[in-house]
């Protein structure tokens, strides 16, 4: 196994500071200008300097490397991804006679990679892409959300998310002109509560975000809430656009096994979902993603997309349609390695009196402060990285912001990643163990 330096995920940023949530008082929104918009949307605008600030995700793992913090934040493996998919990549790289060569690729994607992803979903969830006009290769998942909210949500409208959400829903709604509408995910079980996204459609309302396996609750969503949630789109004409970049990281405690929502039936006439490469195979930094559905969805995420980046890397997309077509036994041992670090992850967190959630998939756990302080998350963080040294996000920072009320449950979460060597999890839970009682005591 490859460790890699503390420093590889970072270098010089142009601010690197941990800043303080925007204040909601000073929100004009309306008139500000799009930048403004995208980095409110993001919680990314310091409302006292009027600057961008870096993502959460980047301040923390700032805030680790400033305060030589282990680094339980940003949601990125601190070892490689299978040897044999880095080689094939950079064989592809260095001798063009071995992979698709070094020129622009065809915009829509590598048409082996795109029959790799068709061919991935029919082995396993029986849903059948014609890999030709149903699945488009995005640059990682992120390019295709961005493509998806900018393709359905119409200036104007509302679209409605679960929250905490991922951090660039709330950007690119707000890029699109339209406006994020947040329906709190609950613990301790985190379960979509899917009435109260009916409740919250209106006539404006114009496309829903889903992310199952979700980050950072861990919530796999079931078929039926899936169903549910389909049949709302259809009956109020909204589109879905579902964010499934944790489907292969699903535990063997969780109450259901993953559900696309391509599976659901009917799904395909409202519905696009989103993979991507980067948590399945543990190679976070290439940025290979997909967007699939029913052809005329796919060409109209294609209309934004194909000006975003045009096309993206045709070596790490070769590498990923060799690890789709053969995972050469990776993702079994991947997920129950994740699946041993949450459990070390949950146990130190609740022998420091933490009070953690069981994830079903992915990346992390969400843990309630509130039984050890009533300080709220971003300050609880901000302890935790100087003083205890073991770095964690906020998770109010994923939620939307400006509306957030301070006593919500939401404001004081703490989402901690176990994607990280079993070592790094022990050593930064001995931490919590030594450290966490005096540093509470000085908070308070
Ligand atoms: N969606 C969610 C829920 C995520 O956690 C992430 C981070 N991997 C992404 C999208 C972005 O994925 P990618 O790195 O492939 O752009
Ligand atoms: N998906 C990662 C997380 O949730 C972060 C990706 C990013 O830094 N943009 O931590």
């Amino acid at each position: 196994m490859v460790v890699m330096s503390p420093s590889h995920s970072t270098g010089p940023h142009p601010d690197d500071a941990v800043t303080r949530p925007p204040s909601p008082s000073r929100v004009p929104l309306e008139h500000r200008e799009l930048w403004t918009k995208a980095a409110v949307g993001a919680n990314t605008y310091d409302f006292d300097s009027g600057r961008v600030t870096p993502t959460i995700y980047e301040r923390t793992t700032a805030a680790a490397l400033r305060h030589d913090a282990l680094n339980l934040g940003q949601g990125f493996t601190d070892h490689e991804g299978p040897q044999w998919m880095l080689e094939t990549a950079a064989a592809a790289i260095t001798d063009p006679r071995r992979g698709p060569g070094n020129q622009y690729p065809p915009g829509p994607g590598l048409p082996v990679l795109r029959e790799a992803v068709a061919e991935d979903q029919r082995r396993r969830w029986d849903i059948d892409l014609d890999p030709a006009s149903e699945v488009l290769v995005t640059t990682g998942a992120t390019e295709g959300i961005t493509a998806a909210i900018l393709a359905f949500a119409a200036p104007g409208t509302q679209v409605l998310t679960f929250e905490p959400h991922y951090d660039s829903y709330g950007a690119v709604t707000a890029i699109a002109g339209a406006e994020l509408v947040g329906v709190p995910l609950r613990g301790p079980d985190f379960r979509p509560d899917v009435d109260a996204l009916e409740a919250a459609v209106t006539e404006r309302t114009s496309l829903i975000l889903l992310n199952t396996p979700h980050n950072p609750t861990g919530t796999v969503f079931s078929t039926e809430e899936l169903r549910r949630v389909v049949d709302i789109a259809q009956r109020h004409d909204l589109r879905i656009m579902c964010d499934g970049v944790y489907e292969q990281l699903v535990f063997d405690d969780a109450a259901e096994p993953h559900h696309p929502i391509l599976s659901v039936p009917g799904a395909d006439e409202v519905a696009v979902a989103i993979g991507s490469a980067g948590k399945s195979f543990s190679l976070t930094g290439w940025k290979v993603g997909w967007v699939m559905g029913r052809a005329e969805l796919v060409n109209q995420v294609l209309g934004i997309k194909q000006f975003l980046s045009f096309c993206s890397g045709p070596a790490y997309q070769w590498a990923v349609a060799a690890g789709l077509q053969d995972d050469r036994g990776f993702y079994a041992e991947n997920v129950a390695g994740l699946q041993a670090g949450r459990d070390m992850l949950h146990s130190g967190l609740e022998a420091a009196g933490l009070r953690p959630n069981r994830a079903e998939a992915g990346y992390f756990v969400v843990a309630d402060v509130r039984g050890l302080t009533d300080v709220g998350d971003v300050e609880f963080c901000r302890m935790l990285v100087e003083e205890v040294g073991v770095a964690a996000i906020p998770v109010s920072s994923l939620t939307v912001q400006h509306r957030a009320n301070p006593q919500d449950e939401l404001q004081n979460l703490v989402r901690f990643a176990f994607c990280k060597r079993h070592e790094t999890i022990e050593a930064a839970m001995d931490r919590l163990a030594e450290r966490l009682p005096a540093a509470l005591d000085r908070l308070a």
